[in-house]
């Protein structure tokens, strides 16, 4: 539906009789409130307008905001959630940059969160991707790690989160300012030139996939595992690259504009600042070499746990693939070979770069939810994990889940207790299906629509 500029402001007028109420209950009651907007459920006016897309998440926030001020009510906070974080990541360094511009008066909060970011381990890498690099560039008040597992499993993942923004952020010497190399409002990825990398004619940079590359230490610990259809495989080893490695705080010269460029290890410099400022400094040069990223400059003296080695390369590569740098990856803050690369590829996943398994956008539960969100969630893997490429939903309920499916290829949502409806993209095509069929009739549904593969016999 179009809507003109009264019916806009008349639909706006509506709003504020249903929410004022509201506001004045909070403002006699002394409660905060959160105003939220998500990615995949804003309303039909901010769709028309704005579309969806982050500014349209800011906009309709910010019309709330305007009518719980004018009430003089003060006490709420923002959040801006996608289960995408480059989505997510984009809104919320835009709300940042409207409320700066709005005046002082606007400073309000900020809540961070992945939202349906699912369970285990991609669970973390996505909330570490998303609300990481914000707070490594101090935005953000409050968080949650919204995980498909029980919920006090999300304190401890958002303590440990906490606990390394200060050593991923802070510098002990000047960073150099360069102007960005990137738009911060919107994800576009690096241009360069396409690059021989390393293994089987692997190539990198330009329009190729971003490169796992891993250390001769993994690479002989896995190479005698790999077999020819395995998708998580090294591509490159970092010992035998034709690697140019440099300090980005001067000027330096690249023989040709083919050669892979990375930061020097050792250098006194947070990771996400000093590839920032190679990406800036070769835009300052007038080059535009592929950029293996690494997520850490100096190794730790003893291993880092695995939870939070998992953390800290998340949020140093993650952001900087949302910030679109980066052309080849590498782990080695994870100290175990399989599991430095397999966390690799993870991140790649969860960053939107890379699919080499199926997407899964699982919602945390709430007093809504109509099934056993972790036992069905796991039941639904179980069939479907070897997927490449397809994304599939699983929402507890109608009544928030279909909107909040984001872009995923199928849905699985509660539609009342024991049944389930089926979803394509955001249509539902089956309805009240008894639960104990439902994750069969998914895989129906996948195979009518031409995504089903049958599991490789080894693997499953
Ligand atoms: S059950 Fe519904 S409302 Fe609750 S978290 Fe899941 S999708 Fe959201």
């Amino acid at each position: 539906r179009e809507y003109t500029d009264d019916q806009y402001d008349a639909e706006l007028g509506r709003i504020d009789q249903k929410f004022t109420p509201l506001v004045k209950l909070c403002q006699e009651q002394g409660r905060a409130m959160r105003i939220g907007t998500n990615h995949g459920s804003l309303s039909d006016r901010i769709m028309n307008r704005f579309g969806d897309t982050p500014l349209g998440m800011v906009e309709s926030a910010l019309e709330f905001a305007r009518i719980a001020r004018a009430q003089g009510y003060h006490n709420f906070k923002f959040s801006m959630k996608s289960s995408n974080p480059k989505v997510m990541i984009e809104c919320y360094r835009l709300l940042a940059a409207r409320l700066a511009a709005l005046g002082e008066d606007w400073n309000y909060p900020l809540h961070l969160g992945v939202t349906e970011a699912g369970e285990g381990e991609d669970g973390r890498i996505k909330s570490a991707i998303g609300i990481g690099s914000l707070l490594c560039d101090g935005i953000g008040d409050t968080i949650r790690v919204s995980l498909t597992e029980d919920s006090p499993n999300e304190i401890a993942v958002c303590r440990d989160l906490l606990a390394q923004i200060p050593l991923l952020a802070n510098s002990s010497v000047p960073v150099p300012e360069l102007p960005l190399s990137y738009d911060p409002f919107h994800y576009e990825r690096r241009p360069t030139p396409e690059v021989e990398l390393g293994l089987d004619g692997v190539r990198c940079g330009g329009s190729q996939l971003i490169r796992v590359v891993v250390t001769r230490a993994t690479w002989e610990k896995v190479a005698p595992k790999i077999r020819p259809s395995d998708d998580v495989r090294p591509e490159a080893v970092y010992e035998d690259l034709n690697l140019l490695e440099v300090d980005p705080r001067e000027d330096f010269t690249v023989p040709c504009d083919t050669q892979l460029v990375t930061v020097k290890d050792g250098l006194p410099l947070p990771a996400i600042a000093a590839f920032r400022l190679l990406a800036a400094r070769l835009r300052r040069l007038g080059l535009r070499n592929p950029i293996l990223l690494k997520d850490c400059l100096t190794l730790e003296p003893v291993p880092l746990a695995p939870n939070i080695a998992l953390l800290r390369a998340s949020v140093v590569i993650g952001s900087l693939l949302c910030d679109g740098i980066g052309d080849a990856i590498l782990v080695r803050g994870e100290a175990g070979g399989g599991q430095s690369l397999r966390l690799a590829f993870n991140i790649l996943q969860a960053a939107g770069c890379r699919s080499f398994k199926t997407d899964y956008v699982a919602c945390p539960s709430c007093g809504r939810t109509l099934f056993n969100l972790q036992t069905v969630t796991a039941r639904i893997k179980s069939r479907t994990a070897h997927l490449k490429g397809v994304k599939i939903a699983i929402m507890g309920c109608i009544v928030n889940g279909p909107g909040e499916m984001a872009d995923a290829d199928f849905g699985y949502v509660g539609g009342a207790p024991g049944k389930i409806n089926l979803y394509v993209g955001k249509k539902a095509v089956k309805f009240n299906i008894p639960e104990g069929e439902a994750v069969e009739r998914l895989v129906d549904l996948i195979r009518e629509h031409g995504k089903w593969v049958e599991p490789d016999p080894v693997t499953a």
